[in-house]
């Protein structure tokens, strides 16, 4: 049996990693500070036998036996990531250091959860993993864009120097169930205004595009890069090639809603991408993986998901 630690195990990607590993018959220790995450998420976890939580803030050293690491501590919505944006480096930076020591000292197998926006605004399309990025260094995005490519950075040293067996996932945009109702992300943003019949918010023409990967896609694709051999270490894109414009999301999730909503301008945000695709030919080359669940039926699960916490539970929807 294996002992797996997931840093951010109580947020929307780490609360299903921890479930489906615990499936596996693994042992699982959950680190989280509840920054962004929620104790709802792993609520059922908790009488397992073969689950841990641990309230700890990776900035700190952690000390505990493990054989694999997933780091996936970090907000990653845009809001939540520049509402202090110091801590935001810091959890990325030292959060980093703190997991690679850990690997180093137990010989742990070791998963960075990086991102798409390491790749900035991109002038190439799709992103491949070859390309270097077009990033703000001093932008509101850039606590996190950079942040995030400083572990990148740190992941690459601890292999390069020390042999640590790592591995770098870029995500690009994923949704589902247990996402935060508030952080202000597209898809949990139109799916709660659809739902509440309010304006439907497209920042600027809404011609800017996306891709959006299901959950359950990207969990099965971050075990599936765990149990690669030590030779590869990534960097692997994980995301789903098809691309939207965020007009087309809101008449989308408008229609399976059967909303009244009206849709509505506002202001574009500083920095936001205008176009952003993966390439996944790596994943699907080395890890044997593309994402098979439909933008439908990943947005029906959503929404349901959705409906039942307004009704749930009103007062975690209406905060911050
Ligand atoms: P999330 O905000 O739901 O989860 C992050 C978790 O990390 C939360 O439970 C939060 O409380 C915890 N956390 C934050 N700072 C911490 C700290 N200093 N110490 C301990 N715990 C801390 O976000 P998510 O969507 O589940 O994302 C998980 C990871 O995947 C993040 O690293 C994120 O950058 C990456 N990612 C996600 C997406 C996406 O679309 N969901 C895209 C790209 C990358
Ligand atoms: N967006 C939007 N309305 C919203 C929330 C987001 O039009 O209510 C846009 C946002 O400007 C961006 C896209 O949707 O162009 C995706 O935003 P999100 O915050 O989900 O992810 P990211 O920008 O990090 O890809």
């Amino acid at each position: 049996m294996k002992r797996v630690l997931v840093t951010g195990g109580s947020g929307f990607l780490g609360s299903f990693l921890c479930e489906k590993l615990l499936d596996r018959g693994d042992e699982v220790v959950c680190v989280d500070n509840f920054y962004t995450g929620s104790k709802r998420n792993i609520y059922h976890l908790l009488d397992f036998h073969s689950f841990e939580l641990i309230r700890h803030d990776v900035t700190q050293p952690i000390y505990v036996e493990c054989d694999e690491i997933y780091n996936l501590a970090c907000p990653a919505s845009p809001i939540h990531y520049q509402t202090d944006s110091v801590q935001t480096v810091k959890t990325c930076v030292h959060g980093a250091i703190n997991v690679l020591g850990l690997a180093k000292r137990t010989k742990a197998r070791i998963l960075q959860t990086s991102t798409s926006e390491i790749y900035g605004d991109p002038a190439v399309h799709p992103q491949v993993e070859e390309y270097w990025g077009n990033v703000n260094p001093i932008g509101a995005r850039s606590c996190y864009d950079e942040g995030k490519r400083c572990a990148e950075t740190l992941f690459s040293c601890y292999r390069r120097q020390c042999g640590v067996d790592t591995k770098i996932a870029r995500i690009f945009n994923t949704y589902g169930p247990r996402m935060h109702p508030n952080d202000g992300r597209v898809v949990s943003n139109f799916i709660l205004q659809a739902l509440q019949n309010r304006d439907i918010t497209i920042y600027g023409d809404g011609r800017q595009t996306r891709s959006f990967c299901y959950r359950d896609d990207m969990v099965d694709a971050l075990m599936r890069l765990m149990d690669t051999p030590p030779e590869f270490g990534g960097p692997v894109n994980l995301g789903n090639p098809e691309e939207f414009t965020m007009l087309g999301l809101a008449e989308r999730i408008a229609e399976l809603t059967g909303s009244k909503s009206r849709i509505v301008h506002m202001p574009l945000p500083e920095d936001d991408p205008v176009q952003r695709r993966p390439d996944i030919t790596v994943a699907m080359d080395v890890l044997g993986w593309k994402p098979t669940t439909p933008l439908r039926d990943g947005l029906l699960r959503t929404i349901e998901y959705f409906e039942r916490l307004l009704v749930d539970d009103p007062e975690f929807c209406a905060a911050r």
